[in-house]
């Protein structure tokens, strides 16, 4: 009852930690939830900022190049030679126009520059290869046109060009993709007169502005287009290598649609997807919706990988930017409390158990070493019950049975020899003349005197059932069972020589001729019967006794 009892408190104890224990751990998750969310809120805010700082730089810079004078003046006669078919590569106004946007260039180390004619014709361009071709732009991205024929100065998203044209600068190989910067140029009545765009690399600025929002190992933060294509470059590059997204000399820039494999790539190497073909993730779904907001339930990022993200849609540059991270790096902290939490929870839970045992097993022990004292102790008890009982049935001066313990053989042997029809000899033995012993000797020498008559006698008493006893002061019964009168007197007749022979002085005896102690025997024999009593054998042995006596003592005196 006890020990069941104790264990359910154990049970109870154990379930409250792991309550306890459950409640803290769902606490922390929502709080690391929380903070990544707010993580990512911030850096995918703070890059927006960055990129829209950077685009409104480098639109101011192309507007100081737009409103220059003389630009608008050679791009006026640039384009009434166009409109002139005269050849334009070999135009002055060309050549000047070139050494003005040159020197505007080497600035932010830009790739191109294009003037472009309403209709879409390069007018102007830093190699002769584009003029008079169609713009590259408008091919690519001809929804910007109107736009910007409509006055807008605007931001192009990176294109990758089939023909790249010379670069400007020593050492460094042209980029294969470029971002643009595109205003109109208006003439002095504000009547466009062209569309100036500025190529630009996309990793000096762009890029760059991306990449600075990574967090930790696992965290990117990356733009696309309204069509869920990746416009920067991707922060894994080189896994999407080795799981076939792009090939090893592809850049991921243009080349990864941002879709949904339905599964970890990174874990399925050797599974081969379209990624085009495939649904677009959750977050672009979201965004290409013009939303922006988060997701800490996890989805699947391009690499199939679940991530947690925030993204932002930025309808002006048609653009959206996106900050992920693995959910796996995400949750490390959480997953570290949590394991930290379980192992306290189990060591807690193993120490109330083992002290449950340990308690048990004491308890136990215990249990048992006491049970074992009260058995010795119960021993003991028995042992001296025992001896008190045997002292309580000896004769304390001498060592021989004292007087209840002869009653107790008598009444004993007499029913024994009721039923076996044996004989039952009785001797009474006293000690003659002992009152002038004591008298002269002193009572002392009194008492060793009754010593040693008793062991001389209980030297006689030999068979196991032979009981001698002191019947009172200095008279002793020796009870004898299956023993016939002829054996009894044999027995009497010793005893009575061997206390004369062990020449007890007695100078003041009674005995004639004699100066030793002596003993007279009455002796009586009967085998029980109804009709006699085993008092009738007393007071035979009696009346024996007192005849010996009256003989003249140290005698034996049959019963007839
Ligand atoms: P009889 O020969 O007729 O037996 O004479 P008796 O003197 O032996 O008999 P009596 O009955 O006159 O005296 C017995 C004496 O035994 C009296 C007492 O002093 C002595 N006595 C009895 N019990 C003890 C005892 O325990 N110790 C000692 N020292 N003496 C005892
Ligand atoms: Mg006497
Ligand atoms: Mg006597």
């Amino acid at each position: 009852m006890k020990k069941s009892r104790l264990i359910l408190f154990a049970c109870f104890f154990i379930s409250t930690i792991i309550l306890l224990a459950w409640f803290a751990l769902q606490q922390i998750k929502q709080e690391s939830l929380t903070n990544i969310k707010n993580s990512l809120q911030t850096v995918v805010q703070t890059t927006h900022e960055g990129l829209q700082l950077w685009i409104k730089h480098r639109q101011d810079d192309l507007l100081g190049v737009s409103h220059d004078g003389q630009v608008i003046k050679l791009t006026a006669a640039l384009v009434a030679e166009y409109t002139n078919q005269k050849p334009l590569i070999e135009s002055n106004n060309l050549q000047q126009l070139r050494d003005i946007i040159i020197t505007k260039m080497r600035i932010h180390r830009d790739l191109g520059f294009y003037i472009i004619a309403p209709n879409k014709i390069n007018i102007a361009a830093l190699n002769d290869n584009d003029i008079n071709k169609v713009n590259s732009i408008f091919k690519i991205r001809p929804e910007y046109t109107q736009r910007i024929l409509s006055g807008e100065t605007l931001f192009i998203p990176p294109i990758l060009l089939e023909e790249n044209g010379n670069y400007l600068y020593e050492n460094t190989q042209m980029p294969s993709h470029s971002i643009f910067v595109a205003t109109p140029l208006f003439d002095e009545h504000r009547n466009i007169l062209a569309i100036l765009a500025l190529q630009i690399d996309p990793s000096l600025g762009f890029t760059r502005v991306t990449q600075l929002g990574r967090i930790g190992e696992t965290g990117e933060t990356y733009a696309f287009d309204n069509e869920g294509l990746l416009i920067t470059n991707s922060r894994f590059d080189e896994q999407l290598k080795a799981i076939g997204l792009i090939s090893q000399n592809e850049q991921s820039m243009l080349s990864i649609k941002i879709t949904d494999p339905g599964i970890n790539l990174l874990e399925n190497p050797h599974i081969v997807v379209k990624n085009q073909q495939l649904p677009l993730t959750f977050m672009i779904k979201s965004a290409t919706s013009g939303k922006s907001t988060y997701n800490i339930d996890g989805y699947r990022d391009y690499r199939g990988v679940p991530v947690f993200g925030a993204w932002i849609w930025d309808n002006e540059l048609d653009i959206g930017i996106a900050t992920e991270i693995d959910i796996k790096e995400a949750l490390t902290p959480y997953y570290r409390t949590r394991t930290l939490i379980l192992f306290i929870v189990l060591v807690v839970a193993a120490l109330s158990f083992g002290g449950v045992y340990m308690w048990l097993l004491l308890d136990r022990k215990a249990k048992h070493s006491l049970e074992q004292i009260l058995k010795e102790l119960e021993d003991k008890v028995d042992e001296r019950t025992k001896e008190l009982q045997l002292l309580s049935y000896q004769d304390g001066l001498t060592g021989v049975a004292n007087r209840r313990m002869f009653d107790h053989s008598l009444e004993k042997e007499w029913r024994r020899g009721q039923r076996s029809h044996q004989p039952l000899t009785l001797m009474m033995i006293d000690i003659d003349s002992f009152k002038p012993y004591n008298d002269n000797y002193g009572h002392q020498q009194g008492d060793a005197c009754l010593k040693q008559v008793a062991q001389i006698l209980a030297s006689e008493a030999k068979r196991a059932t032979d009981v001698l006893a002191r019947y009172g002061g200095e008279e002793f019964a020796l009870l004898l069972p299956n023993t016939s009168l002829e054996q009894a007197l044999i027995i009497a007749e010793k005893c009575r020589k061997k206390v004369a022979d062990s020449q007890i002085l007695h100078e003041f005896g009674d005995v004639d001729h004699l100066n030793v102690v002596t003993v007279s025997i009455g002796v009586s024999v009967m085998i029980p019967t109804l009709g006699l009593s085993s008092n009738m054998l007393v007071e035979a042995a009696d009346k024996c006794l007192y005849i010996a006596k009256r003989n003249g003592r140290n005698r034996v005196e049959p019963t007839d």
